[in-house]
């Protein structure tokens, strides 16, 4: 890549740092005063990135993730060409074109180069037969023939279909049970996300209890992308409509949002020992650059998400776009959201929610949010 401006001023090394991103991806973030012309290369066990017109910054000390593939970082001044190496845990392959960001500036932050990168090598050149044998002397290393060849990775999103089994979920008064409706809801989600080129998987296929943190750990072994966890509402004013959206938190944004969450967490009854317990482990599991670093792609999901609903005229309960509180099926390290599709206790809106019609029209405003939803930062 060219510098736009031939005789661009001199960049500078801001600040280094690395963290652990959903899928153990490890992410290299290199923060820049202007925007960075790079290189990259990748010797045995490193990552080597060379900038363009920058000047090294001997002031700053790199903030590496414990978890992290990086090990430790280095700075090199080479004239006019600031080279930085990664020495690495384990190798890696090639980064994909698409796990490579430059970040504008924002807040607190300037220009950003972002790197993402898992433990692995491409897979090898496969030897054609036993034609070697003939040529022997051209022993063709491996290190030569690393052209990555890894097809195009498929977002892998998780739909939760809420309740189920001995759990209904909230009730209408015409009868309409929450686990049936964000059921069907959930099969043309993933109807309709498949067709769109996404990998899903449902964490209920039918009629069947599961526990909030089983939920979750369907997310987590699939190495979801994104998780989508789906409700119908009841509210004690049988005049209450609308969709709510939520993330997670570790307090309610508001006492509705604390009661919603208390209400959808009791189905898993667990206690409030357990719970705390529950808590612990996840906290000991997540870093907390990783923790924000989900918080913050939820919220982005989230914000998206609310966005296409209201686009698609759906009514939208009076409040804040997006609320937070600790719902337990949220705990995870895969960023995700919590959809309250509509009020059952409200009866046209319970009518309304047995619809294919409307169903579809949920289930096209969520592909939309899918779709719109920036997966790489
Ligand atoms: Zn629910």
């Amino acid at each position: 890549m060219l510098p736009r401006v031939a005789f661009a001023a001199r960049n500078t090394l801001r600040s280094l740092r690395t963290g652990v991103q959903p899928g153990n991806k490890t992410r290299l973030v290199i923060e820049t005063a202007n925007r960075p012309s790079y290189t990259l290369s990748y010797p045995t066990n490193q990552l080597v990135v060379n900038l363009a017109n920058t000047s090294a910054n001997t002031g700053i000390s790199a903030k590496l993730s414990s978890d992290g593939l990086v090990k430790s970082i280095a700075q090199s001044q080479n004239g006019d060409v600031l080279q930085i190496v990664a020495n690495l845990r384990k190798p890696i392959a090639e980064i994909s074109k698409s796990s490579i960001m430059i970040l504008e500036p924002n807040g607190d932050n300037d220009y950003r180069l972002v790197l993402d990168f898992v433990a692995g090598t491409a897979p090898s050149v496969s030897k054609t037969g036993k034609s070697s044998s003939a040529k022997s002397e051209y022993t063709t290393s491996s290190a030569t023939a690393t052209t990555a060849v890894t097809a195009a990775r498929k977002y892998v999103i998780v739909i939760d279909a809420g309740h189920g089994g001995k759990d209904p979920g909230c009730i209408g008064k015409g009868g309409t049970r929450e686990k049936d409706i964000v059921l069907s809801v959930a099969k043309k989600l993933k109807n309709k996300l498949d067709a769109s080129g996404f990998k899903t998987h449902l964490t209920r296929n039918g009629d069947t209890y599961l526990k909030l943190a089983e939920r979750a750990s369907i997310a987590e072994k699939q190495h979801a992308d994104l998780f989508i966890s789906l409700h119908a509402n009841a509210n004690p004013s049988r005049s209450m409509k609308g969709f709510s959206i939520y993330t997670l938190s570790e307090k309610a944004s508001d006492e509705e949002a604390k009661k919603l969450a208390e209400a959808e967490n009791a189905a898993d009854k667990i206690g409030v020992s357990g719970f705390t317990e529950f808590e612990e482990n996840i906290r000991i599991a997540l870093s907390s650059l990783q923790q924000h670093a989900v918080a913050e792609m939820s919220e982005e999901y989230a914000t998206g998400c609310a966005k296409s609903f209201k686009r698609a005229d759906i009514e939208q309960q009076p409040g804040p776009d997006v609320r937070h509180a600790p719902f337990a099926v949220l705990r995870s390290t895969i960023p995700g959201a919590l959809l309250e599709l509509g009020h059952l206790s409200n009866a046209s809106e319970e009518k309304l929610l047995k619809t294919d019609k409307h169903q579809n029209k949920l289930v096209d405003a969520i592909v939309r949010s899918v779709k719109n939803y920036n997966f790489e930062v």
